[in-house]
């Protein structure tokens, strides 16, 4: 069995890795070749933390495993990542344990790959403009990957705690965007690809402030209850997801669903337009909008690539069970 800790993963693995093996499965599973397994996500009634399972599937590149973790919002105060992860990854053919991959820094990577992917196949090819809505954990990698997809020439951003922002500012200097903190509305009329990544449970970006031809990535909304975006924009918006049973559940295109505004008929998994089934966008004013709401395929699907890589580089530790 491999072992690769979080520090080989980040050695190892890269924005391009990421990208590649999250586009991917995103078409696998469009193909109906790979499938997520039922979420298993329970309070467990100690330490205030949330602990689950996701776990699939991909039988076009052989990848089968789970992801164990959840969320310890205690963490912080010793020092640790409040989400806790890890990857375990079995031979298919056996059944036998093949790699303990940790978890924490893959998440950000494949989170960030799967906005990427929707920009790449969705945005329109002249965006300029990137607008960031949020600016925690995951908004930094979020930044990087998006900006690897446009010739981006700046970013304008908003966050519910504004003191937040300077250090995604300092992410868009290394990359060398000028940076702009603004209100919302001007980041609606400003920005040509937007992308939420915050915990809100409440609309964030309301539908008269976006302006034609804008592709949204909502990535923050993966649980009931939270919400980024207006659902009268979502219902206005050409739609997509990573998943869409998972999308109408619990991302961001819930609220439209609950409210009767758009059935899950009007979501297309993105996998379908990187297969070449779906046209995607289809005009120039069209409103695009991702709903990335996380699945455990990606998780599996970097895990694999970093296990590999750690295995060719001779960086991978060796165990017996
Ligand atoms: P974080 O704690 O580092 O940052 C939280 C962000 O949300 C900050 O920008 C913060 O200012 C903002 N925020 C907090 N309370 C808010 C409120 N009431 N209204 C509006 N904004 C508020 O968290 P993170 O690791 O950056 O994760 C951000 C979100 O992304 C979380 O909701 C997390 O569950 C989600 N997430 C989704 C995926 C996915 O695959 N879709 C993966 C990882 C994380």
């Amino acid at each position: 069995m491999l072992i690769i800790s979080e520090e080989t993963c980040q050695q190892v693995i890269d924005r391009s890795d990421a990208f590649t093996a999250v586009e991917n499965v995103f078409a696998a599973m469009a193909r109906g070749d790979a499938y997520n397994f039922p979420v298993i996500r329970e309070d467990i009634g100690h330490a205030d933390a949330l602990y689950g399972f996701k776990s699939g599937f991909d039988r076009a590149g052989l990848v089968l495993g789970v992801k164990s973790g959840g969320y310890w919002p205690g963490n912080a105060e010793k020092g640790l990542t409040n989400h806790q992860s890890t990857v375990f990854l079995f031979d298919p053919d056996t059944g036998q344990l093949k790699a303990l991959v940790g978890g924490n820094y893959l998440t950000a990577m494949r989170t960030a790959a799967s906005s990427a992917v929707s920009i790449s196949h969705l945005s329109r090819e002249d965006s300029k403009v990137l607008g960031m809505v949020g600016a925690g954990h995951q908004a930094a990698f979020q930044l990087r990957a998006a900006a690897e997809q446009r010739k981006f020439e700046r970013v304008v951003a908003w966050n519910f705690h504004p003191e937040m922002l300077p250090g995604l500012a300092e992410v868009a200097g290394e990359i060398g965007l000028p940076f702009e903190a603004v209100e919302r509305e001007q980041l609606g009329a400003e920005a040509d690809v937007i992308i939420t990544i915050t915990s809100s449970h409440e609309p964030l970006m309301m539908k008269e402030w976006i302006k034609p031809g804008t592709h949204l990535a909502c990535m923050g909304t993966d649980t009931k209850g939270k919400q980024e975006v207006d659902p009268a924009l979502v219902a206005r918006a050409m739609l997509f997801a990573d998943e869409v049973s998972q999308s109408a559940t619990i991302g961001e295109t819930q609220h439209a669903v609950s409210a009767g505004l758009i059935d899950e008929g009007a979501i297309t998994p993105v996998g379908k337009v990187i297969n070449g089934a779906h046209p995607g966008r289809q005009s120039e004013n069209d409103i695009t909008l991702f709903d990335g709401t996380g699945v455990g395929l990606q998780d599996l699907a970097v895990a694999n690539v970093a296990a590999n890589l750690a295995q060719e580089r001779g960086l991978a530790g060796l165990a017996e069970l």
